[in-house]
């Protein structure tokens, strides 16, 4: 322990993008912080996310910011409102950070990597004497007047705790789901966690070569409740369906469910009006009048591709766009391994949205993944991960410095 003491102001159970940023937030204050994580090194999602680019935030007004999470908005409300996307780009920007908007809104920084926002959070922890205990399990925490948590080879007091331990997807980042069981241990209740932000592999799936093509606003939905359902764009890979559409609705779709994909709203589009396209074979009119791409008409109508489209009965071109407009599906799965964020987690109601100190023991905060909640692909699982983080930072210095 080089010399230190065992007692800390604060405890942060994981290292990742809401741990690293309450403990730089937390050692500014000139609070004790300490940092344990059971991976070899801090902030490898983080590292990860947009591919490496970072997709940190989303442009826009903080009402249209909350509309993407789900049955979270309620909860995170307050947060988002503490800690906007505004003040997240500030925090960095004061860092030397510059951010570039693409097409979508979606916000990332441009002149640093993923990994090097990473460091900035961890050179800010190193430079206010963060303990960082990484490759650490922990066996236990008791809550006496302050927390006693128990590691293999040690044992740390702290008078607060902040458990940011993340979901149960990419384990190999460290986020592997054993945040759970300590939040259990200590008398939370575990909404079920489930992949969410993946693609989803269906049955008999036919699509395997058209690999890396796109269908623009797509509609997909569970076939049982069609008000469940996603617009935007799809993606077909050499083994699944993916793209934004696909991957915000996932965290609907379970095992064997039957989903619904809209490919055109153009049911039946000018289909008896031949002066242009009548001369066209049937793919290029359809492709004319749906914008879809042609590979993907040719495969779903490849008895009729050769054919002149006004050689069609209006019977045969009805049939050729109920194919090529609407499609069924039956979910094979889904997986943790795929998922960028989990669904689930600590129950929101075991926790104050307006601090993030738990309802079952004080002293004791949530934040990031670890809590049920997650957001469309965009930035917002990231953007929440600061927001709750800061909150909870926010009464953790009311409290101990009052
Ligand atoms: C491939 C990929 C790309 C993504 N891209 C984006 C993106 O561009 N934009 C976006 O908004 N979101 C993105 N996300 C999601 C986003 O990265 C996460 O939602 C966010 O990082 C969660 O932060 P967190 O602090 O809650 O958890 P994490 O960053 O996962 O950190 C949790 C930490 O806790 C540690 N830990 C876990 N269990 C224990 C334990 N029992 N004991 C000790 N330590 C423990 C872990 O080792 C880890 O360091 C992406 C996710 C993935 C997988």
């Amino acid at each position: 322990m080089d010399g230190r003491s065992l007692i800390f102001d604060v405890a942060i159970i994981g290292g990742g993008t809401a741990g690293l940023f309450s403990a730089s937030l937390l050692s500014e204050k000139k609070l004790k912080v300490l940092i344990i994580d059971h991976n070899n090194i801090l902030g490898k999602k983080f590292s990860i996310s947009g591919s490496g680019k970072c997709n940190i935030t989303h442009r826009g007004k903080i009402q249209d910011l909350l509309q993407n999470y789900y049955e979270g908005v309620n909860f995170l409300k307050r947060s988002i409102y503490k800690f906007s996307n505004d003040d997240l780009l500030s925090f960095f920007s004061r860092e030397g950070v510059s951010f570039y908007s693409d097409k979508n809104g979606k916000l990332f920084p441009e002149n640093f990597s993923a990994k090097g926002l990473v460091n900035i959070l961890i050179k800010k922890c190193e430079k206010n004497n963060v303990y960082i205990n990484c490759d650490t399990e922990i066996k236990e925490i008791e809550k006496k007047n302050d927390f006693k948590i128990t590691t293999g080879t040690k044992i740390f007091l702290s008078k607060k705790i902040i458990m940011a331990t993340g979901g149960q997807s990419y384990s190999f980042t460290g986020s592997d789901g054993s945040g759970y069981k300590l939040a259990e241990m200590l008398g939370h209740r575990i909404v079920k966690p489930v992949p969410a932000l993946c693609p989803l592999t269906v049955k008999n799936y036919i699509f395997d070569d058209l690999s890396g093509i796109s269908i623009n606003n797509i509609r997909i939905s569970l076939k049982k409740n069609k008000k469940i359902y996603c617009e935007g764009d799809l993606l077909f890979t050499h083994e699944n369906l993916s793209g934004p559409a696909v991957l915000d609705f996932s965290r609907y779709a379970d095992k064997n469910d039957e989903i619904s994909i809209s490919f055109t709203e153009k049911k039946y589009y000018n289909i008896e009006n031949e002066s242009k396209n009548g001369e066209s074979s049937v793919t290029n009119a359809i492709a004319k009048k749906t914008d879809l791409p042609k590979r993907f008409i040719n495969k779903l109508v490849k008895q009729y591709s050769k054919k002149k489209w006004k050689s069609l009965s209006i019977k045969e071109r009805k049939s050729v766009f109920d194919k090529i407009s609407k499609m069924d599906f039956s979910v094979e799965g889904k997986s943790f391994s795929r998922a960028m964020v989990t669904r689930g987690g600590v129950s929101r109601n075991d926790i104050k949205s307006y601090s993030m100190e738990s309802k079952k023991v004080s002293g004791l905060y949530f934040s990031g993944e670890i809590i049920d909640i997650d957001g469309k692909t965009g930035g917002y699982n990231i953007q929440a991960a600061f927001s709750t983080a800061f909150t909870a930072v926010n009464d953790i210095i009311n409290k101990l410095q009052a």
